[in-house]
Order: structure tokens, then C-alpha cells, then sequence
């Protein structure tokens, strides 16, 4: 079987083949910076993360193209209220960005354009889409014409008898009720000019269009290989409406060519059942994972563990679930080192692995290694991915026990562990005590004891549960509760 994936625009699971293979590009929206990203967006990003590494074990010659939303109404908004020029504002966040990107082990894309450094092709699709007549000047900035393009809602669906064309909507953020006039271009107000987000343009000095930047960054990128069509755009399901349909419309207004050829969705991530908001108080971020200690493993483990089309519901338990099972993987890893020391086999180390399914003589091995690629090619199935990975530790923990697993077979064994992991990337970090985690287990059980003083013994079990989540056990002693890291 080879990789296949659904595609938003046919609402279809369909064989993927790439336009010029083994090149694959493959463009995904990234994090707008006025602020940190949160955890939701990072699911996102895992997503897409698991996807390239995949297409990438499968033989694929990725191009990864992520953007930086640097400019548009939420940025101008909060530097402009913090009272500091744009780039100011948004430099720190890139940063903030960068490093949790690092701390989850996402694979860094290969480019990271920023909208604010390609205005010139901005601009340059905005006159050719006035020239097209598929855009025209309104009285606070230059509007693309809905009405002018046809396949306007193909991809969200979006019901002809919905479209408002004439009516204009000027925020970079809408609902699919509000399908109109979008803005590619802003004429430049007071705010604008204050943050230094405004440029000249010979249709008018102002700023672009948020859903704009994505489709003049996406087009710059490939131009170098001499395309004007992506092989993968991907994005969260809340993008597929109104920027993707808008990315779509003005990109192939101009060049007369599909954008991209397959276009993905992850869904959403919940904290404890409900979608994370300002109003709720409960955005986490993954500096706050960070602090609580969190293992970058069981963050990631928790997210393969659910398919990307499903939404992700994330709690105490679930994350304490992953940590588990990245340990258990762990441990397993360190059994078959030691197993492949006392054997003599040459231990075959992850970087050294070409892409491709390796060798296996040992039909626990090749039933790994085939139902890992069977479960990755059939939509990116992690959780069954996942799943086909610990049947595997337990018949060869089993086989190990008997000694029936030993000599080259270890090495294979520990060979195909690897190759999962080099698209999984699970297992635990190596941590230490650093000052952070040991302040917030502290806290942890000082609020344990008042509630065991309380005799709220139930909400005493939850914060005992909460810290074995992050890898964390107590001990109750006489002199007091002591803890350690498993
Ligand atoms: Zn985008």
C-alpha cells in the first residue's frame, strides 16, 4: 500500500501523488505572533509535523514552507495597545515560538517567510488581481470580488446562494455567514502608521490582508521549482473558512492554476471537554507544560494517539496515560540495548538508518514494521500506528523473557524501534532536577496536604494523580511526603 490522505477539497481519502515526486512541497499556515501559541495550535503543528516526517521516512523530498503571521489586525492591535512599534512587539513571540517548536522536537521547516519581508509580492498580487478585474478599490482599501470568481466555496462548501458579493467585510476574521467582499489590501490608518505596518502600493499606502500574505508567501516560495501549485497545504479545520477559500481565490485568480493539490485539517484540541477561550481562563501554552513538567514524549504520545481529522480531548488522566507508555517505551528501548550488548551485534544507531522500512527476519519485526507502515500510509493513522507499536513491545518483551529474541534479531528489533521513533519521536526526555519542576512540585503537595487536612481526599488523589502524570511519585513518610522522578 502506499501513503493516502483525505483531501478537504474532495472530501476523500485519495492516493497521494505529488506533482513532480520525489519533491514534495508542502506549505503550512503557521502561528500569528502577537502572543503564544497555545497548545491547540501546536496540535496542529504535531500534526503536520507527523506528516512531513512520514512523507520523509516514505522517500519524499519535502520543501516545508511555514509562514509567521507577523502583521495583520490581531498584531497591529496589540502592539499598538502595548504602545510599541510591530516588529517589536512580534520579535519576542517568534522567539517564544522557535523554542517551544524545539521543545516539542518539531522538525524545523526548511523556510519560515515572514509576512512583513514579502510585501513586494503582496503588492504584485494585488495589481494583478485589479488587472484581472477579479479586485477593486473600495473606500477603506482594495476588495476581491467574490462574484468574479466562479469556484468561489468549493473547498468550505460554501453555498452560492450564501455569498454576499457586493457586501464587504473588512476584519481579517470572519464567519462563513459573513461570506463577502474580502480585503486583500488596507488603506492605512493612524493605528497603522503608528506601528510602522504600512507600505506604499500604487493602488494606495496601507497594509495587507491577513488570508493575502499566505498566498503571495506560498507563490514566492515554489516559484523556485518552477510551480505555482502546492502539493500539500495544511492548516486547523477553523482555517478552511473564510482564509484557505480566500487563499485559493486569489491565488488562482492570478495564476490560472490549482494552489494546492491536496489540502489537509487537523481538528481541534479540548481541555477537559471544552474548546480552550479567553472567557474560559483556559488557553495553556507550552510554557505552561514546561513549568508543570511535562515530557515533550507524552505531549507528543497523547496527540499520535488520536487521529488528526478527530478532536482531541485534553485531561489529567489522558496526559498521564501517555507518560506512561512513553516510559514503558523507554524502558523497552534500554532492555534491547542491553540485549544487543551481551549478543555482540552491531547496534545500527537512529541517524544511520536510510529512509525506507528496515530489514527483518523475525516475524514480530516484520509485524511491526508492516502494520506501522500500513497504519501511517492509510491517513496518517497514529493512534493505530501507536497501537501497532506496543503490540510489539509486549509479543517481544515476551519472546526477550523466553529467549527466543536474541543475537541479530535484537538488533533488528531495536532497528525497527527506531525507525518508528524516528517518525514518532517518543521517547522520554532525559530530565533532570531543574529548579522550575522541583518549585511546582512543591506547590503541588503543599496543596495535596491542605486538602488531605480537609479530608478532601478526592481532590488529594487528583493532584497525586496530576503528578505521576508529569513522571513524578510520592512517597508518604512519617516525617512527610517526599517525591522523585520515575
Ligand atoms: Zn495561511
Amino acid at each position: 500500500m502506499s501513503l493516502r490522505l483525505y483531501n478537504t477539497l474532495t472530501r476523500q481519502v485519495e492516493p497521494f501523488a505529488p506533482l513532480a515526486p520525489p519533491r514534495v512541497t508542502l506549505y503550512t499556515c503557521g502561528p500569528t505572533v502577537y502572543n503564544y501559541a497555545h497548545i491547540g495550535n501546536f496540535r496542529t503543528f504535531l500534526f503536520e509535523d507527523l506528516l512531513r516526517r512520514w512523507l520523509e521516512a516514505s522517500g519524499f523530498d519535502v520543501f516545508h514552507i511555514m509562514n509567521l503571521t507577523d502583521v495583520d489586525d490581531r498584531t497591529i492591535a496589540t502592539a499598538a495597545k502595548a504602545g510599541v512599534p510591530l516588529t517589536q512587539h512580534t520579535e519576542p513571540f517568534v522567539r517564544a515560538f522557535f523554542e517551544d517548536r524545539d521543545f516539542l522536537r518539531i522538525r524545523p521547516a526548511h523556510v519560515y517567510p515572514r509576512a512583513t519581508q514579502y510585501v513586494g509580492s503582496m503588492v504584485e498580487l494585488v495589481s494583478g488581481l485589479l488587472e484581472r478585474g477579479l479586485a477593486y478599490r473600495g473606500e477603506d482599501g482594495v476588495y476581491f470580488a467574490i462574484g468574479k470568481f466562479p469556484s468561489y466555496g468549493r473547498l468550505s462548501r460554501v453555498e452560492q446562494r450564501e455569498l454576499k458579493s457586493g457586501a464587504r467585510v473588512a476584519s481579517d476574521e470572519y464567519a462563513k455567514e459573513d461570506a463577502r467582499d474580502f480585503a486583500l489590501w488596507k488603506f492605512a490608518d493612524a493605528t497603522d502608521e503608528q506601528a510602522g505596518a504600512a507600505w506604499d502600493a500604487p493602488f494606495g499606502r496601507g497594509r495587507p490582508g491577513w488570508h493575502l500574505e499566505c498566498s503571495a508567501m506560498a507563490l514566492s516560495e515554489i516559484r523556485q521549482f518552477g510551480v505555482r501549485t502546492l502539493d500539500i497545504h495544511a492548516g486547523g479545520v477553523d482555517l478552511i473558512f473564510p482564509h484557505h477559500e480566500n487563499e485559493i481565490a486569489q491565488s488562482e485568480g492570478v495564476s490560472g492554476q490549482p494552489f494546492a493539490r491536496y489540502w489537509l485539517h487537523g481538528e481541534f484540541l479540548l481541555v477537559q471537554g471544552t474548546k480552550m477561550s479567553k472567557r474560559f481562563g483556559n488557553i495553556l501554552t507550552v510554557r505552561d507544560l514546561k513549568e508543570e513538567g511535562v515530557d515533550p514524549a507524552a505531549f507528543r504520545m497523547l496527540v499520535a494517539s488520536t487521529h488528526y481529522r478527530q478532536r482531541l480531548n485534553y485531561t489529567d488522566d489522558a496526559l498521564a496515560a501517555a507518560a506512561e507508555g512513553v516510559r514503558r517505551l523507554g524502558e523497552f528501548r534500554e532492555r534491547l540495548v542491553g540485549a544487543v550488548g551481551q549478543s555482540g551485534a552491531q547496534p545500527v544507531t537512529a541517524s544511520a538508518h536510510p529512509p525506507g522500512r528496515p530489514s527483518a527476519d523475525s516475524p514480530t519485526v516484520a509485524e511491526l514494521t508492516e502494520a506501522f507502515a500500513a497504519a501511517m500510509d492509510d491517513d496518517v493513522n497514529s493512534p493505530q500506528a501507536v497501537a501497532a507499536l506496543f503490540t510489539f513491545v509486549r509479543a517481544a518483551n515476551r519472546e526477550l523473557d523466553a529467549g527466543r529474541l536474541a543475537g541479530a534479531g535484537v538488533a533488528q528489533a531495536l532497528q525497527a524501534l527506531d525507525w518508528t521513533m524516528q517518525v514518532l519521536d517518543l521517547l522520554p526526555s532525559q530530565r533532570g532536577l531543574d529548579s522550575d519542576l522541583a518549585g511546582w512540585v512543591e506547590g503541588r503537595i503543599a496543596e495535596r496536604a491542605a486538602a488531605r487536612r480537609q479530608r478532601d481526599f478526592a481532590r488529594a488523589d487528583a493532584i497525586r494523580d496530576e503528578l505521576l502524570g508529569r513522571g513524578v511519585e510520592l512517597e508518604d513518610t512519617p516525617g512527610g511526603t517526599r517525591w522523585r522522578l520515575r
